[in-house]
C-alpha cells in the first residue's frame, strides 16, 4: 500500500477530494504522511531558522522581551508551534539564558502533529523540559508566548476557481487513465467569504481554528505568525510541492513531497479583528529582523567566529534581503486586548 494507492481507492469509494483533504492526508496522515515519516525535514525545503541561527535567537529575544512587556509573570508557557528540528527553539533558549528569571519562568510547550517530528525535537532541546500538544487549543491556560514560523503554510487550503458568476471547488479526482488529476466539483458553491475579484482563490479553514483558540484564553498573550504569502490580496492557486529542493507536480508523489501555500494575511488579520484581539502587521520578515537589531547580532557572531564570516553574512543575508526572503516572508502579530504594541512593527 502506498499513499497513491490510497488515495485512489478514496476517490473511488466516495468521490473526488478537495484539495484540503488532499492535503491533510499528503501531509499527515499517520502512516504514509510527509511530517509523519520525513523526521529529517531540510533536504526537502530550508526554513529561515535552519538557515541561520540569528534567527531563532532575535524569535527569543522578542519573546523575553515580550515576557517582560506583559508584566515578566513568574509562570508562563512559551509555546512553538510547528518547530520542525527543535532549531529555533534551541536558538531561542540559547540566546536568552543571561535573561534574569525568563527560563524559570517558561514552561515549554510544542505544538506538533507528527510523533517523529515530536522526538527530534524532545532530543535537540534536553535538557529543558518539554511538553507536546496536538493544537493551539490545547495549549494550558496562563499567559502565552507563541512563535510559529513556517506553520500556516501547510494548514490544508481549499480552492474555488470561478466559473461564470459561481464558484467551483478544485478536487483531485481519477483521469482516464486512472491516475489523480485535478478537476472541479460538480455542484457549484454559493458565494461565500471566499468571494473575491480574481479568477481562483484559497481558503484555508485552519486560520479561523487558531483564531478561535487564541480569543478562549482567558490570560495575556501574543502569538507571532511568521510565513510567506501576499500582505493585501487573497492568495489565488498557490499549491506548491518541494522534493529535494526542486518545485515538483503535488500529484506525482503524495506524501513524500512537502506541500504548501500562501498564507492569507489579510483574512488572519480580518478574522482576529472580527474575534477583538489586536493585530500587529503583516510586516516583512527583513523589516521585522531589521528593527529587532539582526545587524547587530550578525556582527557580534561574526567577532565570534571570525574564520565563519562570509557563511553568517551571506546566511544572514539569505534572511532579509528582499529579492531572498525578506520581502516575501511576513510577520504578523495577534495579541491579546489591552497590551501595547509588540516589538518590530
Ligand atoms: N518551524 C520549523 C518547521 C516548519 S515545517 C522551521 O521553521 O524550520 C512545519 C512544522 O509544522 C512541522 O514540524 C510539522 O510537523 C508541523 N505541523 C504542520 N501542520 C501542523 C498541524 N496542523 N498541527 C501541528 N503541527 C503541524
Amino acid at each position: 500500500m502506498t499513499l497513491t494507492r490510497r488515495l485512489k481507492s478514496l476517490i473511488e469509494a466516495e468521490g473526488p477530494l478537495p484539495v484540503s483533504t488532499f492535503m491533510q492526508l499528503c501531509l499527515h496522515d499517520p502512516q504514509f504522511g510527509y511530517y509523519a515519516t520525513r523526521p529529517g525535514l531540510g533536504r526537502d525545503f530550508r526554513t529561515a531558522p535552519e538557515t541561520s541561527q540569528v534567527f531563532g535567537e532575535l524569535l527569543g529575544l522578542w519573546a523575553a522581551l515580550e515576557w517582560r512587556v506583559m508584566g515578566a509573570a513568574a509562570r508562563f508557557n512559551l509555546v512553538e508551534a510547528g518547530p520542525g528540528r527543535g532549531t529555533l527553539m534551541a536558538d531561542a533558549l540559547r540566546a536568552t539564558r543571561p535573561v534574569a528569571g525568563f527560563h524559570e519562568a517558561a514552561g515549554i510547550v510544542l505544538v506538533e502533529a507528527s510523533a517523529a517530528l515530536r522526538e527530534v525535537q524532545t532530543h535537540r532541546l534536553a535538557p529543558h523540559a518539554v511538553a507536546h500538544v496536538d493544537t493551539l487549543a490545547d495549549v494550558p491556560d496562563g499567559p502565552v508566548i507563541i512563535l510559529a514560523n513556517e506553520f500556516l503554510d501547510c494548514f490544508p487550503a481549499r480552492q474555488f476557481v470561478r466559473d461564470g458568476e459561481a464558484w467551483r471547488e478544485r478536487v483531485v479526482g481519477l483521469g482516464e487513465a486512472g491516475d489523480l488529476v485535478f478537476g472541479l466539483a460538480a455542484d457549484r458553491r454559493p458565494q461565500g467569504e471566499e468571494q473575491t475579484s480574481g479568477d481562483a482563490v484559497e481558503v484555508q479553514p485552519g486560520l479561523s481554528l487558531i483564531v478561535d483558540a487564541l480569543s478562549e484564553r482567558t490570560a495575556p498573550f501574543r502569538a507571532l505568525f511568521i510565513d510567506y504569502g501576499p500582505a493585501g490580496a487573497a492568495p489565488g492557486d498557490t499549491l506548491r510541492a518541494f522534493r529535494n529542493g526542486e518545485q515538483v507536480d503535488p500529484l506525482a508523489a503524495p506524501g513524500e513531497c512537502d506541500l504548501t501555500v500562501d498564507v492569507d494575511f489579510s483574512r488572519l488579520a480580518r478574522l482576529a479583528h472580527a474575534a477583538g484581539l489586536a493585530v500587529a502587521g503583516p510586516t516583512p520578515q527583513g523589516m521585522f529582523l531589521g528593527t529587532l537589531g539582526v545587524e547587530a547580532r550578525m556582527h557580534r557572531l561574526i567577532a565570534q567566529n571570525p574564520t565563519r564570516a562570509s557563511d553568517i553574512h551571506r546566511a544572514v543575508a539569505e534572511l532579509v534581503e528582499p529579492d531572498k526572503m525578506g520581502l516575501r516572508f511576513k510577520a504578523m502579530c495577534l495579541s491579546s486586548p489591552g497590551l501595547p504594541p509588540p516589538a518590530g512593527f
